[in-house]
């Protein structure tokens, strides 16, 4: 059972969009303000939040940053009237996993919804079912669980999936648009600056200080995630 949250001011719009997510066999909850979304999104196991930007009490951005300062990792879909690449890195950087401008067809919301909430099988490739551990890394695809050592590190579903998929070949250089690719999977819609900026997310949570990276830098290629020596 995979339940959704719509964050949504305008009322007709969240109808719609939690009855077009009930047809296809989610179940579908609403909030009509950034406040009564954010404490329900803090208070309950929700597995997506769709999260419009502009709403009383609350913007969609606040909303985000909440989750993440409270290390929430669900997915968020953010839906936005302004599509400008300053306002997408704003979202992303607050920590929105996706991006849909308003207004949008259908069948491309509900293929962005897929998309997130089945990342954390669908990104392990193969049968998904085995640990991928490298040095002291490990990520477990199933529990959606990553650790280092024995340490527990939280991180959001897109920043699973691009360690996931450094994970699957250690040692090989991605290019970005290869890793854009396989994790956002929207060809043409976000820049391959997203994934400088989530490589930067996951060096943070990642790496120790004063030591070297888990994901090296290939000048002008793309980036490996090798065992540390
Ligand atoms: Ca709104």
């Amino acid at each position: 059972m995979t339940r959704i949250l719509i964050i949504e001011d305008e009322a007709k719009m969240a109808r719609m969009l939690a009855r077009v997510l009930r047809e296809e066999g989610y179940v579908a909850e609403t909030a009509g303000d950034g406040r009564t979304g954010l404490s329900r999104a803090l208070d309950d196991s929700f597995d997506l939040l769709i999260v419009d930007w502009m709403l009383p009490e609350r913007s969609g951005v606040q909303i985000v940053r909440g989750l993440r300062a409270a290390e929430v990792g669900i997915p968020v879909l953010m839906l936005t009237a302004r599509d400008q690449v300053e306002d997408r890195v704003e979202g992303l950087d607050a920590g929105a996993d996706d991006y849909l401008p308003k207004p949008f067809a259908l069948p491309e919301f509900l293929a962005r919804v897929r998309a997130l909430t089945r990342r954390p099988q669908g990104t392990s490739g193969g049968d998904g079912a085995s640990a991928l551990t490298v040095g002291d890394i490990t990520l477990d695809p199933i529990r959606h669980v990553v650790r280092r050592g024995s340490e527990r590190i939280d991180l959001t579903a897109t920043e699973f999936a691009l360690l996931a998929a450094l994970m699957q070949r250690p040692g090989q250089i991605f290019s970005r648009s290869v890793l854009l690719d396989s994790v956002w999977g929207v060809p043409g819609e976000v820049s391959t600056s997203v994934v400088e900026l989530y490589v930067s997310y996951l060096r943070r949570k990642l790496d120790r200080p004063r030591e070297p990276s888990h994901i090296r830098t290939v000048r002008g290629v793309g980036y490996t995630f090798e065992p540390r020596p």
